[in-house]
């Protein structure tokens, strides 16, 4: 496998606020979370693409709901998480699992907390760039609702993602960043990182460009989710309930407080 060559990352709007993530080298793609197939169809086709493979991290239907149709259609393997309904044919993945694509090697990370099974791809590109890709579990700002999994799960799994080199790119399903950042900015209203990224998203959203990939380095710097150490945040969750200044309280409080968030 050639090792030198340039892969580039699309993010397809679905839906409302999803975005199908694609990854090719020019001539193969991979795709991430098709929830609808159209848009990978139509791009696969402009760009003269052949899909080499499917990489799923949940079984919600805004994730899955193309599947089917692009894996019978391109003859393309699927990979998903073990624990999780999965259109068949699938291939389960778990944690510590390595998936080979595009002479690349994505490795899994178990993420629970959204859902029991969910799980994000961490790969390095051609270049050893780091890129994730994170389906409902770390937005821009935020993180997903706790449909299926404790706080301790989710806080687990975050602080797993924050772990990852600050040069991650990181790559969520969904287009949140501007309304989680009205949240962040309610817990943390001193956070300049913070006030300095909402206004350059602001104007991307308004250019109608993506927020999106953001970094990890960027997440730690404002999203109060990855921030339940930090005394500010900690004092802020504990306003909305927080027992203690326990970083999974926090959290708990947090996501609960979000839940009701306007
Ligand atoms: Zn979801
Ligand atoms: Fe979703």
């Amino acid at each position: 496998m050639d090792s030198s060559r340039v892969m580039k990352l699309l993010a397809l709007p679905a839906f409302d606020d999803n975005y199908v993530w694609m990854l090719h080298d020019g001539g193969a793609a991979v795709v991430v979370d098709p929830g609808d197939e159209a848009p990978v169809d139509s791009t696969l086709a402009s760009l003269g693409l052949r899909l080499a493979g499917i990489l799923v991290t949940h079984h919600h239907p805004d994730h899955v709901g193309g599947v089917g149709a692009l894996a019978a259609r391109h003859g393309a393997a699927v990979w998903g998480p073990a624990r999780e309904r999965i259109p068949d044919p699938f291939r389960p993945v778990s944690g510590g699992g390595v998936v080979e694509l595009l002479g690349l090697r994505f490795e899994v990370i178990e993420v629970p907390g959204h859902t029991a099974g969910h799980v994000a791809y961490f790969a390095r590109d051609a270049g050893g760039a780091p890129l994730l890709f994170c389906g409902d579990t770390l937005f821009s700002g935020g993180c997903g609702r706790l449909f299926e999994g404790t706080p301790a799960q989710m806080h687990a799994s975050l602080q797993r993602l924050a772990a990852l080199p600050g040069a991650t790119r990181v790559c969520c399903a969904h287009e949140y960043t501007l309304a989680n950042l009205r949240f962040a900015a309610a817990v943390e209203p001193g956070n300049a990182a913070l006030a300095d990224y909402a206004a350059s998203c602001q104007a991307r959203r308004a250019a109608g460009e993506a927020t999106l990939p953001s970094t990890i380095e960027r997440e730690r710097a404002v999203n109060p989710f990855l921030r339940c150490g930090e005394p500010q945040v900690a004092a802020a969750a504990a306003a909305h309930g927080a027992p203690s200044a326990d970083p999974v309280e926090v959290f708990a409080a947090l996501r609960r407080w979000k839940d009701g968030f306007r």
